[in-house]
């Protein structure tokens, strides 16, 4: 059924664009002007890195297709995995990104196996990213599975996003000048019953294993207040709190963690279809005010083929070509237009429209490039 209404789907934007871009510049002439011959493409106005991908190592070439026809200069896979044997992934990872020729940055994950084998396993950890760093990779990356799902050393319960345990960790990649991409918790409408009135039913019904109601896993706000621990025990570290801050439902919560923690930024991966439903004038003012903390990302998921590809968040079947191109035009609209009650680029995270918050150049330019690279160290070569 989105297959079928996507065709339709591409026509419809194709129409729309344009004539809202036109909305917001000067009234129309009594005579049209011709067009002038090398306007860029509007994907194009902008240099953008992504800080929020996930490349597989076949997914390259299509990861350069991407970038090239929507604007987007440089990527950053946050799937790099962790180096050595047995599957040496991040090596894969980082030789499979060299075909972009700089283009693709690579964050490591810890194996997190190493907390039941080990008794010192923050410090094996600590070792295994300095090798990390050595080949090549500019991050660590942790995922949710960090309170939902890695197991403490006793191999019974799970590991707290706070355990001690892990600082040495956390330390050594301020050290070495890693940013520490973290994704804890999920969306609070996943801890709530998974049932036609949950604002995420869309996507729990096409993932029921997504959905954290009476699941045992701590509550969210156990989660989060672990996250705000951590990030507060390592002022030294720089925290990049993916889906904004993992909390896209409160901003005012996010708020208060950006005022308190100073090695605090955030990404937008996934969830401007979350911001979107706030106030267009609230989330139009938090941008300005934390416009050097926030960081563009988009948690595009990349493989070879179409069927591999993930938009911020996938039904039950496959996206397909229309899915990519509302996904990208709706994200830019979002950012740069001030056009009310627009199409989410991701449907299935919620049925509801969003506003755009429409930035001003400069907080655009530091959103889609400036913030990235002074965060991450690290800037793909001009476009
Ligand atoms: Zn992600």
């Amino acid at each position: 059924m989105r297959r079928a209404g996507a065709a339709a789907l591409v026509l419809v934007l194709a129409a729309l664009a344009p004539a809202c871009r036109n909305r917001a510049a000067s009234p129309p002439a009594a005579q049209p002007a011709p067009a002038p011959a090398a306007a860029p493409h509007p994907a194009q106005r902008f240099h953008r890195i992504d800080v929020h991908t996930h490349i597989s190592p076949d997914g390259v070439d299509r990861a350069v297709r991407l970038m090239d026809e929507w604007g987007i200069d440089g990527m950053v896979n946050l799937s790099g995995m962790h180096p050595g044997p047995p599957h040496h992934a991040l090596e894969r990872q980082l030789a499979a990104a060299q075909a972009a020729h700089g283009r693709i940055a690579v964050f490591s994950t810890p194996d997190f196996r190493l907390v039941v084998q080990r008794t010192d396993y923050g410090a094996a950890m600590a070792d295994q990213l300095s090798e990390a760093r050595r080949m090549g990779a500019i991050g660590l990356k942790i995922t949710k599975g960090l309170g939902l799902g890695y197991r403490a050393h006793d191999g019974v319960h799970l590991l707290a996003v706070d355990d001690h345990g892990l600082d040495a960790l956390f330390e050594r990649a301020g050290e070495l000048g890693m940013p520490v991409a973290i994704h804890c918790g999920d969306p609070q409408a996943f801890w709530k019953p998974a049932t036609p009135d949950n604002e995420r039913w869309d996507e729990l019904q096409a993932h029921p294993e997504w959905s954290f109601a009476n699941s045992g896993v701590p509550s969210w706000q156990e989660l989060y207040d672990a996250f705000d621990r951590l990030v507060g025990r390592h002022p030294k570290t720089t925290f990049i709190g993916v889906h904004f801050g993992n909390d896209p439902e409160d901003p005012d919560t996010v708020a208060r963690m950006l005022d308190k923690h100073p090695n605090l930024v955030i990404d937008t991966a996934a969830r401007v279809p979350e911001i979107g439903r706030h106030p267009q004038e609230k989330m139009r003012r938090f941008f300005e005010k934390y416009q050097d903390r926030i960081l563009f990302g988009t948690d595009t998921g990349i493989g070879e083929d179409q069927e591999d590809m993930m938009y911020g968040s996938n039904g039950a079947t496959p996206p397909t070509r229309a899915d990519e191109v509302r996904f990208f035009t709706e994200t830019w609209r979002y950012f740069e237009t001030l056009d009310r009650q627009i199409e989410s680029p991701t449907p299935i995270q919620g049925r509801w429209k969003i506003d755009g918050v429409g930035l001003p150049d400069p907080v655009l330019r530091k959103l889609y490039w400036e913030n990235a690279v002074r965060v991450l160290r690290w800037q793909p070569p001009a476009r």
